[in-house]
């Protein structure tokens, strides 16, 4: 058998090093808990970042799986292909959208609404209406379009020149966004919750507000969901929470349980500019993936999870705000549902490997921020394990 040395150094050796790993290899998962090549077990309230919404090895997922790997994996999307048409049938119904396009990761969802976003303001409006407004901390992915509505400059660094037509302004900041707005945009792209940029909810007038102002200027309101989706929030979308439909959003991360895919979901109105060869994937929504996101979601709703999400996220957020009184150096704990940050008055990387060393998996959401995204079947005990955990680390490492 490998032993874990081996696999770091093989790591190491055979892999672009694009990933700040811990040095740690993950073999086995059962709900919230993962095991190393060691057999060391751990609380995972990472689930694969905000993916494994149901945990790792639920057995609904295990049985979709297996059953359609047996059946039909892969064919073109030149044929219709049966769960993709039930998981978009699922998905609207539970939905603002109208329809749906499927791929295989969440950056590809946001490319290809970038993409529906400036053909709909081209055929619609003007050929130089495709500007994007997308706001500060904000994240969309690692291809160059997506990379270009991220503003976050530390992420653009050598890959310059990165494609025009995106427009930056303040999160949470509505006049901001007014201020910008003018008759080359296209549409404004904002997470409703932003994860990667620190955990940041917005004040409750803000995605009302730019609703409205894309009412009144014919820009499309594009949420990108990809994080805050599926349950995580509390809600089965995060916009739910605010009553703003979006026109267009994006979909990924915990849709599929793990399989990777991603989708666009939007209008009729916006859905109808895309054309037959205007847009494709070879893999998006296949069999299999349709498939595992078809049960995923069905459980989902079966079990009520988005309410379990926002009873926990509760409880989580209690727990982590109480260790305020305990620590000055915890500046703020904020969050909605499942999807929650601690910010620190200091860079947290060392409380992340502390944890990990107690045997509990966290994230971190830039610098200074910790970040809690568990499987949102995360019970009581686990909860109340990690903050245990984590306490007794913050009181190691704080001075
Ligand atoms: C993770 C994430 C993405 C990128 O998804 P990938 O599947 O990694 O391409 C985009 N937007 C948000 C909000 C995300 O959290």
């Amino acid at each position: 058998m490998t032993d874990t040395k081996t696999w770091l150094e093989w790591s190491a050796q055979y892999l672009m090093n694009t990933y700040a790993r811990n040095p740690l290899v993950l073999v086995r998962g059962e709900g919230t808990r993962v095991w190393d090549s060691d057999g060391k077990e751990y609380l995972d309230f990472v689930g694969g970042i905000a993916v494994d919404a149901l945990g790792h090895s639920h057995p609904k997922v295990v049985a979709a799986i297996t059953e359609q790997a047996g059946r039909l994996i892969q064919v073109s999307n030149l044929y219709h292909i049966a769960p993709q048409i039930e998981l978009a049938k699922l998905l609207t119904e539970h939905s603002f959208a109208d329809k749906v396009f499927f791929c295989t990761s969440g950056a590809e969802a946001n490319e290809g609404a970038i993409k529906l976003a400036r053909r709909y303001g081209k055929e619609r409006f003007a050929t130089d209406r495709y500007e994007i407004i997308t706001m500060r901390g904000g994240f969309h992915g690692r291809t160059l379009a997506a990379l270009a509505a991220t503003a976050q400059e530390k992420h653009h660094h050598g890959f310059e020149p990165l494609p025009i037509g995106f427009k930056y302004v303040a999160f949470g900041d509505l006049r901001a966004v007014e201020q910008a707005v003018d008759n080359r945009t296209c549409a404004i792209l904002v997470e409703p919750v932003q994860g990667e940029g620190g955990v940041n909810v917005p004040g409750d007038e803000y995605l009302p507000g730019l609703r409205k102002l894309c009412d009144e200027t014919g820009a499309l309101l594009i949420l990108d969901e990809i994080q805050s989706g599926m349950g995580r929030t509390g809600r089965l979308w995060a916009y739910q929470h605010w009553g703003a439909e979006p026109d267009v959003m994006t979909v990924a991360k915990a849709l599929g349980g793990g399989v990777p895919i991603g989708a666009i979901l939007a209008k009729e109105f916006v859905a109808k500019h895309l054309t037959p060869g205007s847009h494709g994937s070879t893999f998006g929504g296949n069999s299999l993936a349709t498939a595992t996101a078809l049960a995923v979601l069905t459980t989902m709703l079966e079990e009520n999870l988005p309410a379990r999400a926002e009873r926990m996220g509760r409880r989580l957020k209690e727990r982590l705000t109480a260790l305020k009184q305990k620590y000055p150096a915890i500046k703020t704990v904020r969050g909605l549902g499942l999807l929650i940050g601690m910010e620190l008055d200091r860079p947290v990387k060392e409380i992340v490997a502390g944890c990990q060393a107690d045997g509990l998996l966290i994230l971190t959401a830039g610098d200074n921020v910790l970040r809690f995204v568990p499987p949102l079947i995360v019970d009581d005990v686990e909860l109340d394990r990690a903050v245990e955990i984590l306490d007794t680390v913050l009181g190691r490492s704080l001075p």
